[in-house]
């Protein structure tokens, strides 16, 4: 069964990158039917923090990718924090250290470096494997000297390759690197040791990460080696490395880019149908033809074999578009629902919603539905609707497009609205009346006759439809807003 993992160090606030690495092992796990499993990798206590750990977990359940086990759930294999780990990790270290496959090592950098040098070669080069046999008594000379080692694993002097499940076939031939660290002299392990002895005891199957770790993965296969000769575990794990994705310049998208952060997104108006569809574009596709898709739809048809190895780039606009696109598939209560908020956050309304507003709302939302690409544009969009006349603030650039005849016209529209029977009151007659009197009567054009009637009513240029929004506002609010800007 398979059985993938998301594994982030919670430094920082949520990349979109990570979590487009989140869901795609996500949508792998529901496709297969397998188990999604949520480790956090926080053994750099400089760096984790409490309160990023927590943005990744509210990022998550934000979009809704839930996992089977991991922290806040539990499961089998816990526990599911590193932190919490290390005693895992000690007997595991001692049982590679008896069986030979991890040995003390005591050089420091600087005398690796002196080594190379002394040997006429790339000071650079880095550790050449040479304390793999150090005798007893060494040892016992550099522990006299005060000193503690580091521990390496002894790799494979072979080629190793591997076949990438988004990459194919990829070789690295021996010598490509020396026997790495895997717990330093202060007896704390590494990344390139505790992440595969996790997977390994976690029996996670498909490891999909970033490119990023491609470096990573000969070492780590090289590690699973030896975890497979103690029978820790009893496979290597396929590995799928995702393309990057690429920010403004066309370069790596950094932390400092306002698009790579979650939570950005989100306050902007994403819903998380939209974000999830946008990211799961970024290096997949569901067809040539259409970029739209459900979540269920990602689910029916993701396979990590079908990951474009190409960097994908973050496009902002087409972001924005496919958010529009989510935003309109929406049943119009659920949409009503999560503009409140956003209308919320702008002191348009307060949350929980008044009866009257929301009463408001459901009649108003639908007209901006099918305007909007973010959640983030409904206070502007609506906020004319929850305020009384005389508290409605004309923008300058709506009064700036005021023709000459404003007034006159303003006028002539109240006249007209004002004979209406007050039941009677609705879109469609208001329509007709102002028809009648702008456009046969004093014979405007329509941009001419209604642009005042918008910035009346709206104190916009751009609103919702103006004659749905007078119905929406009533006969008395209309007048009174229509005799405000006339004066
Ligand atoms: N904690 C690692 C990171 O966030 C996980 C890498 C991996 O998926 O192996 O980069």
């Amino acid at each position: 069964d398979v059985r993938v993992r998301f594994c982030p160090s919670p430094t920082g606030t949520p990349h979109v990158g990570l979590i487009r690495t989140a869901m795609f092992n996500w949508a792998y796990a529901r496709h297969t039917g397998g188990k999604m499993i949520f480790r956090i990798e926080d053994t750099d206590a400089a760096r984790d923090s409490e309160e990023s750990y927590g943005q990744i977990i509210e990022g998550l359940r934000w979009l809704r990718l839930d996992w089977d086990e991991g922290v806040e759930v539990g499961g089998p294999h816990g526990p599911y924090r590193q932190s919490e780990r290390y005693d895992i990790y000690r007997d595991v270290i001692a049982q590679l250290t008896a069986s030979g496959h991890i040995y003390e090592s005591f050089a420091t950098g600087e005398e690796i470096e002196a080594r190379n040098v002394s040997l006429g070669r790339d000071p650079k080069m880095g550790y050449d494997n040479f304390e793999r046999d150090l005798s007893a008594e060494q040892k016992a000379a550099y522990r006299a000297d005060g000193r503690s080692p580091a521990l390496r694993l002894r790799v494979p002097d072979t080629e190793l390759s591997f076949d990438d499940l988004v990459r194919g076939e990829i070789t690295f031939p021996a010598g490509s690197f020396s026997d790495f660290v895997v717990v330093r002299p202060n007896g704390h392990p590494l990344y390139p040791f505790v992440n595969p002895v996790d997977d390994a005891l976690m029996g996670v199957t498909h490891v999909l990460r970033g490119e990023d770790l491609l470096s990573s993965t000969p070492r780590q296969i090289a590690l699973y080696h030896a975890l497979i000769d103690i029978g820790v575990t009893t496979f290597v794990p396929r590995f799928g490395h995702l393309p990057f994705v690429l920010g403004d310049k066309n370069k790596k998208m950094s932390k400092r880019e306002p698009e790579s952060n979650l939570f950005h997104h989100r306050d902007r108006g994403f819903i998380p149908e939209g974000l999830l569809n946008y990211l799961a574009l970024l290096g997949w596709s569901i067809s040539h033809d259409r970029d739209v898709f459900s979540i269920e739809e990602l689910v029916a048809k993701f396979d990590v074999k079908d990951v474009n190895p190409n960097p994908a780039r973050f496009d902002q606009k087409k972001a924005e578009s496919i958010n529009g696109d989510q935003i309109r598939l929406l049943e119009a209560a659920d949409f009503a629902e999560r503009v409140v908020p956003y209308l919320a956050a702008a002191d348009v309304l307060s949350e929980p919603a008044s009866d009257a507003d929301r009463a408001v709302l459901a009649q108003a939302a639908p007209l901006i539905q099918e305007r909007i690409a973010l959640l983030g544009e409904a206070p502007a969009m609506l906020g004319f609707l929850f305020v009384t006349g005389e508290n409605l603030v004309h923008e300058a650039d709506a009064l700036k497009s005021l023709p000459q005849t404003a007034a006159e016209i303003l006028a002539a529209s109240s006249t007209a609205l004002r004979a209406i029977p007050e039941p009677d009151w609705a879109t469609d007659r208001v329509h007709t009346v102002l028809n009648g009197t702008l456009l046969d009567g004093l014979a405007l054009k329509p941009r001419v006759a209604f642009g005042p009637l918008r910035v009346a009513v709206s104190g916009r240029k751009v609103s919702p439809p103006l004659f749905e929004s007078m119905e929406i506002l009533g006969q008395a609010e209309t007048l009174a807003r229509l005799d405000r800007l006339a004066q």
